[in-house]
């Protein structure tokens, strides 16, 4: 791990400042904001992340669960994922974020990791990780390891000849269905980003993961109001049962009356190079009867764009079962 500087900011402004200043100064240098550090720390011990100057906003109160005035949440940037998947309101209203957030790591991270933290975790591609090995992402021009290698958890909707790495997240699979708001504040001043904005698809630019500019601070995220009559589940399959990350997950909002879909949002993890919503599936859904063969096709549907690598044409079978897994749930056609 290469020495860097550390301060703990006491305000938003002084956390901005200083990250904009060590920018300036040392010609974009990176600098690092330190949450609960289960990422950034893992990862400057491996030499992945060199930040040359960390900047701990743990003591910026960032760590409130309030109710909006149109009856949405505002959650805090820096509130435990713990402390999010217990709450009452995420409970009762946004059952998908809690079961999302508790299918993630263990109760120990949990405690520890946070909102922004989550949102902004890096993939966990084994050569992304690995220092001795060319990544794009890691290192733009290098290559990409993967692509020839071993991709049999990595990416088949939106990857591209530079890099097909997932996105890891868990929470953010349901943050897609739910259509969060992610709000920042930055040297540009205050921005409020939709989630289905904020992750980008690498492209020929697979270091650049979402759309914050350097020195861009997450202050909180914001949740509509609960549709009314929806439920909503999240669904993970993975190679064993706890403490690992998603081969495939769903993440789904439904509301069905008189036997029919009348709202359906959904979201996909594990397959995508972003939290990966499902357009086209929700269209198949809105106004068809609550049935298998409605839930088979919207499947069918979801997956029809999937691009395997040479290990992973199994994900797009997986997916399709995880997600009509998921709708069956939601819908009271399955009770496990
Ligand atoms: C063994 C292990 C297993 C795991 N399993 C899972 C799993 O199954 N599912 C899953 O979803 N996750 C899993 N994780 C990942 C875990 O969820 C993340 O490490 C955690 O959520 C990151 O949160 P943090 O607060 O510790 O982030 P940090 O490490 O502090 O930060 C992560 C990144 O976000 C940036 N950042 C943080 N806050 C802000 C902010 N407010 N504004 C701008 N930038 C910010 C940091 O600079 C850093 O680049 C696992 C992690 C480990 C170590
Ligand atoms: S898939 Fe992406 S993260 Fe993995 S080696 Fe290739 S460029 Fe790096």
């Amino acid at each position: 791990m290469d020495s860097f500087q550390y301060t703990r900011a006491r305000t938003i402004t002084e956390a901005i400042g200083i990250a904009a200043q060590a920018n300036t100064a040392q010609q974009g240098a990176p600098v690092r904001f330190l949450a609960g550090g289960t990422t950034l720390v893992d990862l400057m011990k491996l030499d992945v992340e060199r930040p040359t100057r960390v900047v701990d906003i743990n003591k910026l109160g960032l760590d409130a669960i309030e109710r909006t005035a149109d009856g949405g949440l505002r959650i805090g940037a820096l509130v435990r994922n713990a402390a999010l998947a217990h709450d009452p309101a995420v409970v009762r209203d946004y059952r998908v974020l809690s079961e999302a957030l508790l299918s993630g790591a263990s109760a120990q991270l949990r405690n520890v990791a946070t909102t922004s933290g989550n949102l902004l975790q890096r993939t966990r591609c084994m050569y992304f990780r690995n220092t001795a090995m060319a990544c794009n992402k890691r290192e733009p021009g290098s290559g990409c390891s993967a692509i020839d290698g071993e991709n049999r958890t990595l990416a088949i909707l939106g990857t591209s000849s530079h890099c097909i790495a997932t996105n890891p997240s868990d929470m953010n699979v349901a943050l897609a269905a739910l259509e969060a708001t992610i709000h920042v504040q930055g040297t540009r001043g205050i921005r409020a980003i939709a989630f289905q904005d904020f992750h980008l698809v690498p492209g020929d630019t697979p270091h650049r993961e979402t759309v914050l500019e350097p020195g861009d601070l997450v202050t909180h995220i914001t949740l509509a109001p609960p549709h009314p009559g929806a439920t909503s589940r999240y669904l993970k399959l993975r190679d064993r049962a706890s403490y690992e990350f998603a081969l495939a997950s769903a993440a789904v909002v439904v509301e069905a009356a008189s036997g029919r879909f009348r709202y359906v949002r959904l979201a996909m993890g594990g397959i995508g190079t972003k939290p990966w919503r499902m357009t086209a599936a929700e269209q198949v859904l809105t106004g068809a009867a609550v049935d298998e063969g409605a839930i088979r096709q919207a499947a069918t549907v979801a997956l029809r764009d999937a691009r395997p690598q040479s290990e992973n044409g199994f994900k797009v079978e997986l997916a399709q079962r995880c997600l009509a897994h998921a709708l069956r749930l939601a819908t009271g056609m399955a009770s496990v």
